[in-house]
């Protein structure tokens, strides 16, 4: 199976190209969701979470999850720690899932695809860019969050240009029907080279 990693920094519009890629008939796994969904549902990430940062981490069995986003901001072996409990089970899940899969290629959407050397798995790579002051406004209409906070994260995060270089295609999401084409171009050169 093609495995297609779809990346770009904070509200760069990841989760809404891959919507345009699930119309087209595409298969999209989002990290993330699947890493929410597994918090919740696995009893070994549930134990060990807990065992990481105590009782507080679940709150009637539900992810206490403003609790561990306080914890593991500015916290890096924290947010290690709690990466390695989860990661190599969301790779397990994902492969799982890959193999159900009979389309030409399924896209993966990885926030942090190149932090985590996950770009080694992927067979090609489309970053998301759009300029900063654009996400911005975009992540603090659709979020409670601060500027202050999405610029922590964004500093945490590879530049466009760092994951530019290391990509097969860009998406410059300004306009949401440029950007459709562009994923539609993507789709047809990706189609081209896989049958
Ligand atoms: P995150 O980094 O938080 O996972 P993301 O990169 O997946 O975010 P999206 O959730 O797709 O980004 O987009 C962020 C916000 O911007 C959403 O509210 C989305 O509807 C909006 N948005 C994305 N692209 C466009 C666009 N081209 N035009 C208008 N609004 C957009």
């Amino acid at each position: 199976m093609i495995i297609v990693g779809l990346t770009g920094g904070i509200g760069s519009g990841k989760t809404t190209v891959a919507k345009e890629f699930e119309l087209l008939g595409i298969p999209v796994y989002i990290a993330d969701v699947e890493a929410k969904k597994l918090m919740n549902k696995s009893k070994i990430i549930k134990r060990k979470l807990v065992q990481l940062f105590g009782d507080n981490a679940y709150i009637d069995d539900t992810l206490n999850k403003p609790f561990i986003a306080s914890k593991i901001f500015n916290n890096k072996d924290l947010l290690q720690q709690m990466n390695a409990i989860v990661h190599p089970r969301v790779a397990k899940h994902f492969n799982t899932w890959v193999l159900k899969q009979t389309s030409p290629y399924i896209i993966k959407e990885v926030a942090i695809l190149f932090e985590n050397n996950g770009d080694q798995f992927c067979d090609y790579i489309i970053t998301v860019i759009a300029p900063k002051e654009l996400r911005v406004k975009r992540l603090l209409t659709r979020d409670k969050t601060s500027k202050e906070k999405i610029d922590a994260i964004i500093k945490n995060q590879w530049s466009d240009e760092a994951k530019m270089k290391r990509s097969h295609y860009v998406i410059n999401n300004i306009d949401l029907d440029d950007t459709k084409r562009q994923a539609l171009n993507i789709h047809c050169k990706i189609l081209e080279v896989t049958q």
